[in-house]
C-alpha cells in the first residue's frame, strides 16, 4: 500500500515537506523553510540556532509530528535540489530520523556549507547521487531524473515500487537550451510515461499562468542587450541576483568581462552558493574573478574599488531588499562607495512576492531614486514551469493520479483544471497536514 502525508508545501509556497509510504518504508522528499516567516521570527535569511518548536509554531518550517507513528520507518530523506524552501529545515529535524540524506552532489554541498557556517552537526549520512542514475533502498528503488531549474542539479524523484511508480516534480522548468547543463531529460519521462506512472505529485506554482516559461537563455540575452548596450563608461555597474542562481551568475560574469570589466562579487551568501558550485565542479569562477564574503572584507574591498568604479562590474547581494545585505549598505550609506548620478544598479531577479520583500525592495529602491542612480529592474525568467510546461509534463508521463504541491489554494485549484483538461483519472487535493491512500 502506498500512503502520503503531505506535510509541508501543500497551503504555502515554502517548507516543502512530503513523506511518501510504502508498507512499512517511509521516504521524505524535500524538508524546506518557509522563508518569510522565517525571516519575520528571526530576522535573518541565514540559518542558525533557533528552537524548532518555536520555528514550527511560527510556521516558519514543516510541522513533522503529523508523522510521529511513522518516525521510525523513515529510511532516506531526499531534498531535490539546493533552495532553502527544500532543504533549510533539514538543520533542524533531520537528526530525528534515523535515516541517510539523498542528494546530487552540489546540493550535498551546499548542505554541508550551510551546516559548516552555523556549527550544526547533522547525524544523518549523506549520499549523493547524480542526475540520472538509480539507488535501490531495500524494496524500493530511487531513480533521480535530471531536470531544469533556476539552481544546478535540480532533480525529478522517481519510486519505483511493487505498487507502481511515484513521479516527485517539485520545482523544475522545461529548458531546452540550458545556460549551465543539461536540458531536462525528455526520453526518460516519456519511458516512465510509457511503463505507467501510479502518482504524481507536481510543482503547481504556475499552474494558472498560460505560457511556456521562457529558457534561461532568455534572461542571457536580456543582460547582453543590457550590459552590451547602455551607455556607462564612467559609471558603477553594479547588479544583484539570486546567490543559488549560478547560471544567471554565469551570464553576468560574462558579459561584464565583455565590456572589459572586473567582476566582483560581495557578499557572505554569494561567496556559499559559489564556493559549492565550484566544489561539485560545476563552475570555476574564482578563475577570472573576485569573490569577497565576509563583511569585514566587503568594506574595505569597497572602499578600494570606490577609487575606480567604472573599471569594475559588482554583483552583491540584496535583490529582494534584505537589510543587511550588500546592496542595501550600500544604498544606506554605510559603506565607504558612494553611489552617484546615472551609476548603474540591475536586479536580475523577480520580487518575491509576500509583504516583507515587497515592502523591503520598495524601502531599496526609494533609497537608490534619492541618489539618482539608474535602475533596471525585471532581467528575469522564472525558474518554474508555466501551465504549457505543465501540461507536457502530464501529457509525458499520463499518471493516473496527481496531487498539485508547491501552491496556494488559487494555484491548486488550477492545477485540477489543467489535470482535468489532460483527462487524469484521479486528482487528489491535499492540505497540509494530511494523509491519503494512493489506490
Ligand atoms: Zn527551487
Amino acid at each position: 500500500m502506498i500512503e502520503i502525508c503531505a506535510i509541508g508545501g501543500y497551503n504555502e509556497i515554502g517548507r516543502n515537506m512530503t513523506a511518501i509510504k510504502v508498507d512499512e518504508q517511509v521516504i521524505i522528499i524535500d524538508m524546506g523553510l518557509y522563508l518569510p516567516k522565517y525571516i519575520e521570527y528571526t530576522e535573518d535569511e541565514d540559518i542558525k540556532l533557533v528552537p524548532v518548536k518555536k520555528l514550527v509554531d511560527v510556521g516558519a518550517i514543516p510541522d513533522d509530528s503529523v508523522i510521529d507513528d511513522w518516525k521510525d520507518k523513515v529510511v532516506a530523506i531526499i531534498p531535490t535540489h539546493g533552495h532553502l524552501d527544500h532543504l533549510g529545515a533539514l538543520p533542524f529535524i533531520s537528526n530525528k530520523y534515523n535515516a541517510e540524506i539523498l542528494c546530487t552532489p552540489y546540493t550535498k554541498e551546499l548542505i554541508l556549507a550551510i551546516c559548516y557556517d552555523e556549527n550544526f552537526k547533522l547525524k544523518n549520512h549523506i549520499k549523493t547521487l547524480s542526475p540520472n542514475s538509480k539507488y535501490k533502498i531495500s524494496e524500493i528503488e530511487v531513480e533521480f531524473v535530471h531536470t531544469t531549474h533556476s539552481t544546478p542539479q535540480a532533480v525529478m524523484v522517481a519510486l519505483h515500487t511493487k505498487y507502481g511508480t511515484v513521479l516527485y516534480c517539485n520545482d523544475f522548468k522545461f529548458d531546452s537550451f540550458p545556460v549551465l547543463g543539461k536540458k531536462p531529460n525528455f526520453k526518460r519521462l516519456k519511458e516512465l510515461g510509457n511503463k505507467g506512472v501510479k502518482l504524481l505529485i507536481c510543482d503547481s506554482t504556475r499552474a494558472d499562468d498560460p505560457k511556456k516559461t521562457p529558457s534561461e537563455n532568455v534572461a542571457r540575452q536580456m543582460l547582453k542587450d543590457l550590459l552590451l548596450g547602455i551607455e556607462s563608461d564612467e559609471k558603477a555597474i553594479i547588479v544583484t541576483t539570486f546567490s543559488s542562481h549560478i547560471a544567471r551568475l554565469k551570464s553576468i560574469i560574462e558579459y561584464g568581462q565583455r565590456i572589459n570589466r572586473k567582476v566582483v562579487l560581495l557578499g557572505r551568501s554569494l561567496a556559499k552558493y559559489v564556493k559549492a558550485a565550484e566544489r561539485a565542479n560545476l563552475v570555476n569562477f574564482s578563475k577570472n574573478t573576485k569573490i569577497v564574503g565576509y563583511s569585514s572584507k566587503v568594506q574595505s574591498a569597497l572602499k578600494l574599488l570606490e577609487k575606480n568604479k567604472s573599471k569594475y562590474l559588482l554583483i552583491v547581494t540584496g535583490h529582494q531588499g534584505e537589510t543587511k545585505s550588500v546592496l542595501s549598505k550600500i544604498a544606506r550609506g554605510d559603506f565607504d562607495f558612494k553611489l552617484d548620478k546615472d551609476d548603474c544598479v540591475i536586479f536580475s531577479c523577480s520580487v518575491i512576492p509576500n509583504q516583507i520583500n515587497i515592502d523591503a525592495r520598495e524601502h531599496l529602491e526609494e533609497l537608490l531614486k534619492h541618489k539618482h542612480v539608474r535602475i533596471f529592474k525585471d532581467i528575469h525568467v522564472s525558474g518554474h514551469a508555466a501551465k504549457e510546461d505543465l501540461r507536457d509534463l502530464i501529457n509525458m508521463v499520463k499518471p493516473l493520479n496527481l496531487i498539485p504541491a508547491h501552491c496556494e489554494a488559487r494555484m491548486k485549484t488550477a492545477m485540477k483544471e489543467l489535470a482535468d483538461e489532460c483527462s487524469v483519472p484521479h486528482v487528489i487535493l491535499m492540505n497540509d497536514g494530511e494523509r491519503r491512500e494512493i489506490k
